[in-house]
């Protein structure tokens, strides 16, 4: 079964074709500047990479017939025609309280996905868009759509609620969502499969630490909670968002500099995290570069950051009663030991004992815990591709 993965945002689509079954990647790539001036990227499996500039993609119409004569084509196509894609997998990014899982996209899904738009308003409209380019350019092939809040409807109330006054939970839907939910399920079935227990035994945390980073307490396979909220600005400090922080800064800001809440927000989402601390920047192979000749605020970032992620394993570890695995994903979770290093560093009293030597790896599916070690630490390359294309596939057959 091929199965066509498309992430589509406001300028930018994201595309992948591929073999859940088998894992098989036949092809991959990337449409960028839609809209404007149209750039072109697509890697058939086993030959050369494609890079085209200057292709003609006013709307993501044009950029999705691009990538289906690519992958058509007579010389650096991977399949002989369209109709050996048995389906398209969407990633959608809010669902809201609506889906609690995939599903295959009707009408009425459409409607209810545009009903979330006001939760994300610039993610779930870009979506919208590549769902609809889709359906026009393959009318009769089976869509789904795989949301990131999804994985997360299954928190308690007392996870989810923030205390604030109830009615703007009942009005306005104000509550925690929680996002990278495709990658918190993927990395905790593989976590289930590499520690050879069922999933619905184990209590898992899944830290995806990467540009934007989140942190997931997963308890008998359910996500019971996880530190984004109602938007992905909160929980950990990432590469420029501020993660949580004193909602009295802001007034507080915006009356010193006469800020309006757009600047005040821009800040927090694009001008904080690791970067507006370490003033190097929101890369962690900067920030280790920098720490390494001996400037401090690169080496303070890395600490706030490691030091963030430890304290929510502590909470997440508190919630469940306990736990039987800490995995690492994302880009700085599958390539940072130091960072790993960091954040396990006095955890052995919980059970969590990293092994150095195991630790010294980057992107494979390992234990890198000490054989001792209560609880195992996992190294689990994530993989939202694959996951979105599992769920299209069972939804579609
Ligand atoms: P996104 O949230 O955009 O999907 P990724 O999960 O791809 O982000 O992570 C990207 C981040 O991973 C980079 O900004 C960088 O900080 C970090 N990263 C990538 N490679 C390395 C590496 N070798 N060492 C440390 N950090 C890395």
């Amino acid at each position: 079964m091929n199965i066509l993965v498309i992430n589509a945002g406001s300028s930018s689509l994201k595309y992948q074709l591929l073999n859940p079954e088998t894992q098989q990647v036949l092809a991959k790539g990337l449409c960028e500047r839609i809209g404007i001036d149209g750039k072109f990227t697509y890697k058939p499996e086993g030959k050369e990479p494609v890079k085209e500039a200057d292709v003609a993609m006013p709307t993501h119409n044009e950029a999705i017939k691009a990538v289906l004569d690519a992958l058509v084509d007579a010389k650096n196509g991977v399949i002989g025609s369209m109709k050996e894609i048995d389906a398209v997998g969407h990633r959608v990014v809010h669902g809201g309280e609506k889906f609690a899982r995939s599903v295959l996209i009707t009408d009425e899904v459409m409607a209810a996905i545009e009903e979330c738009n006001p939760l994300a308003p610039l993610h779930n409209p870009a979506n919208i868009i590549g769902i609809r380019a889709c359906q026009a350019l393959m009318p009769g092939t089976p869509m789904v759509a795989v949301f990131d809040t999804a994985f997360h409807q299954t928190m308690p109330a007392a996870a989810y609620m923030y205390a604030l006054p109830y009615e703007y939970y009942e009005k306005d839907k104000v509550r925690r969502y929680g996002f990278h939910g495709t990658s918190h399920k993927y990395v905790t079935q593989r976590a289930a499969a590499m520690l050879g227990k069922p999933i619905e035994e184990l209590k898992l945390i899944s830290c995806h630490l990467g540009n934007g980073s989140s942190i997931t307490a997963v308890d008998g396979g359910k996500s019971v909670d996880t530190s984004m909220g109602f938007t992905p600005l909160a929980g950990l400090p990432m590469g420029t968002r501020c993660g949580d922080i004193d909602a009295g800064i802001l007034q507080y800001l915006m009356n010193q500099y006469g800020m309006g809440i757009d600047e005040m927000l821009n800040i927090l989402n694009k001008k904080s995290g690791v970067e507006g601390l370490s003033c190097v920047s929101s890369d962690f192979r900067d920030l280790e570069s920098a720490a390494g000749k001996g400037d401090e605020k690169a080496a303070l970032a890395q600490k706030k950051f490691a030091y963030e992620v430890k304290k929510y394993v502590g909470a997440y570890a508190a919630a469940m009663g306990g736990v039987d695995a800490v995995i690492f994903t994302a880009g700085v979770g599958e390539n940072d030991k130091a960072i790993r290093s960091m954040v396990c560093e006095g955890l052995e009293y919980m059970g969590v004992k990293l092994d150095a030597a195991a630790n010294d790896v980057r992107g494979e599916e390992k234990v890198i815990s000490a054989a001792d070690s209560k609880a195992k630490v996992l190294l689990i390359p994530t993989n939202e591709e694959l996951m979105i294309a599992i769920d299209t596939a069972a939804l579609a057959k």
